[in-house]
């Protein structure tokens, strides 16, 4: 009888199932994040902090106002299979939360090894990125590949260095992009995980870093 009532009582409040989701601004921006735990906006805006910290030495900056919204399911609007996406639209980055998000990565593993908090915290800095890029290309210009490649490397880059190595371990024969060229929309819907790691170890070639970006802000790369 008592665990019974334990177990009821921890059902009612304990935490709920369905919570609706609250909303927090992280600290020193403008931005919104929709979350069911506090623990899960304090991620999101650790990797705000962390990825616009990293955003600011590409002189790339987040847009005012930008919503992040946490939920179990996508919208079936969503791109397929995907962890999240920026919607220029609206100005808002939909995400699924950590533990969906380690579901999802059970059947399609994104680097290829288990889910980390970290490496999920990687993926609201690649789409912040991509919300941070969008503004920045020249008009007219393609911007798809391109912005994979931008919010790659900005991802990989502000990953700690300890998953760094994990996933590079598990690409041994990765060595990064030859030429502007391999960098395909393709390659990237593909092989997300060696689109991403192609795109840091190029960006970290003497030769390319910011200056690479400034050029695919300027021009684009063919969207095929
Ligand atoms: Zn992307």
């Amino acid at each position: 009888m008592k665990t019974s009532l334990l177990l009821v009582a921890l059902v009612l409040y304990g935490t709920p199932l369905f919570a609706e989701p609250s909303r927090i601004l992280c600290q020193h921006s403008t931005i919104t994040v929709l979350a069911e735990t506090k623990a899960m906006s304090d991620v999101v805006c650790e990797a705000v902090q962390v990825g616009g910290t990293f955003l600011r030495s590409l002189d790339l900056n987040l847009p005012d106002n930008l919503t992040i919204r946490l939920s179990r399911k996508l919208p079936k609007n969503g791109q397929h299979g995907s962890l999240g996406y920026y919607n220029a639209t609206h100005n808002e980055i939909r995400l699924l939360d950590y533990e969906a998000a380690c579901d999802a990565d059970k059947t399609t593993p994104l680097f290829g090894i288990p889910m980390t908090l970290a490496m999920w915290r990687s993926v609201v800095i690649h789409e912040i990125t991509h919300a941070a890029a969008q503004n920045e290309f020249t008009t007219g210009v393609p911007t798809w590949a391109a912005s994979e490649y931008i919010a790659s490397v900005v991802q990989f880059s502000t990953l700690p260095e300890a998953e760094q190595d994990k996933i590079k371990a598990n690409y041994p024969g990765i060595s990064g992009f030859a030429s502007s060229a391999e960098i395909s929309l393709i390659y990237y819907m593909l092989d997300p995980a060696k689109f991403i790691l192609n795109s840091y170890l190029h960006f970290c070639r003497q030769g390319n870093g910011s200056g690479f970006i400034r050029e695919l802000l300027l021009k684009g790369l063919p969207d095929d």
